[in-house]
């Protein structure tokens, strides 16, 4: 390699990996507003926060999101998780041992040796989590949270992980806000209440028109959703040269994901379908009129759509979304639903599970759409000093400032008192704080409001007590 091109291999100008981004102030107050309120509203329905790790054991994503669903199948980030040869050689020794092969018999190895590398490879292999329902479903277990007072109430934040196409509103690192309830009963008040919070929290952070859709996929037995599948396959079978690749292949695999499509020429088709409301059990049926019933209690808007499905067989009775508008096509910001089977299918006790996931990033966008995210940033004060003494007077006034709650910006070096005002006018200051050595001298501060260009001088004392007077006046 010549010099040049090294130099400019050195050069390189990294940037975000495709469907990752930087967030950056002053939106990322925007995003620690949305979190506060979250705090907020959460715990006063009784939620504490869990914080769980950022990768688990691929299996355990297999296991509860299901294999055949597209994260599962594409869009996970996996690699084993080996650390070095020693580990990978400690590791095949153990499962050697494990699995009853003596590792001296070389015979026996050389039959063995690759189903036990196999095993080592599939046991070690770790994923970035793509939703997060699943570990707070193995922490429940883990922590033997069922001896805790049910039901116990958990929610998280935090970074997911999906290999999708990135577009607006859909990115492969994105941000989930997410609750369960775990344990205790299926009764109807819990899949209110749960959604009730939901949109409390839309109201308090000032989404608007947000719209909550709601159904009831019953449960999975022949005479409830199981039936209705059968009769939704058949009826699919008659249609199937009208519909898609896709929509085709999932007749087979999943029927129910056929309702998801957003295929234009596809959606005539669908309205004919069968509704799973015909074909609910009546303890489902009686459960989703109640659901029902305790929204309205609630003051809860909604609207039914038939077509809100889930894929999964342990998923159960209600399933719910919410879309928000200036999204576009990716516009539901949130998906939830009850999921009873869960906890059971990974290895727990059979236990009561209903949640909901949030699309951060989408709900911040809706949110900066409808002008509602106007981030705020700036300044209170901007301290402008000239001389050593006014120096050492005006950190102790920025300590004194920035302990009362003020943001202070002060500048390192000195600066002519014209630059000064300037870079005050562009960080957005609200007042500069003039301090030349007349002013200490004085004992008189000059303070500037930028907005106006009106000047007062206060003695040092008076100052803090005037900015707090005003700091409440405008709050
Ligand atoms: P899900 O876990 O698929 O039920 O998704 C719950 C919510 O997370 C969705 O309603 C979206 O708001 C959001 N979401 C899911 N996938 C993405 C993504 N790739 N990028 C941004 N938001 C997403």
């Amino acid at each position: 390699m010549s010099d040049a091109t090294a130099k400019k291999e050195e050069r390189r100008k990294f940037q975000a990996i495709r469907g990752t981004r930087d967030l950056l102030p002053p939106e990322t107050a925007l995003w620690n507003h949305v979190e506060q309120t979250a705090h907020e509203v959460f715990s006063t329905f009784g939620y504490g926060e869990i914080r769980l790790p950022i990768f688990e054991s691929t299996e355990l994503f297999a296991r509860a999101v299901g294999g055949e669903t597209d994260i599962v199948s594409k869009e996970m980030y996996t690699f084993p998780d080996l650390f070095d040869l020693a580990e990978i050689i400690g590791r095949m020794r153990d499962v050697t041992i494990e699995l009853g092969i003596d590792p001296g018999n070389e015979a026996k190895w050389q039959e063995k040796g690759h189903g036990v590398a196999k095993k080592v490879l599939e046991e070690s292999t770790v994923t970035l989590r793509p939703e997060a329902t699943a570990s707070v479903c193995r922490a429940y277990i883990e922590h033997n949270m069922q001896q805790l007072p049910q039901p116990v109430k958990l929610y998280y934040m935090g970074p997911m992980f999906r290999r999708e196409r990135p577009q607006k509103g859909r990115y492969r690192q994105f941000y989930q806000i997410g609750a369960e309830i775990l344990g205790g009963t299926d009764a109807p008040g819990i899949d209110a209440e749960v959604i009730e919070m939901l949109m409390t929290f839309f109201d308090k952070v000032g989404l608007q028109g947000a719209t909550l859709y709601i159904n009831s996929i019953g449960h999975n037995a022949d005479n409830c959703r199981r039936g209705y599948v059968a009769q939704l396959k058949a009826a699919l079978e008659k249609v199937k040269d009208k519909l898609g690749p896709d929509s085709q292949r999932r007749i087979d695999t999943n029927p129910l994901r056929v309702l998801d499509s957003k295929i234009e020429s596809e959606q005539a088709i669908i309205a004919m379908l069968p509704h799973i409301a015909d074909h609910l059990c009546d303890e489902c049926k009686t459960h989703y009129a109640a659901v029902k019933r305790q929204l309205e209690l609630r003051g809860v808007l909604y609207q039914e759509n038939w077509r809100l499905v889930r894929g999964l067989d342990y998923y159960m009775r209600t399933t719910f979304e919410i879309t928000a508008p200036g999204l576009g096509s990716q516009n539901a910001v949130c998906g939830g639903g009850r999921y009873d089977g869960l906890v059971e299918l990974l290895g727990g006790p059979p236990t009561k599970g209903i949640g909901f996931a949030i699309g951060e990033d989408r709900l911040i966008l809706s949110l900066q759409e409808s002008g509602k995210g106007k981030a705020q940033q700036g300044r209170d004060v901007y301290i402008a000093w000239m001389g050593e003494r006014a120096y050492a007077a005006a950190v102790h006034a920025a300590k004194d400032l920035r302990k009362a709650g003020f943001s202070v910006e002060l500048p390192p070096v000195e600066q002519k008192f014209g630059k000064a005002l300037g870079q005050a006018d562009k960080l957005g200051a609200k007042y500069a704080l003039i301090l030349g050595d007349n002013e200490v001298s004085e004992g008189l501060w000059t303070l500037k409001t930028l907005s106006t260009g009106e000047q007062a001088k206060f003695p040092e004392p008076d100052l803090l007590e005037f900015l707090s007077q005003q700091k409440n006046v405008s709050s």
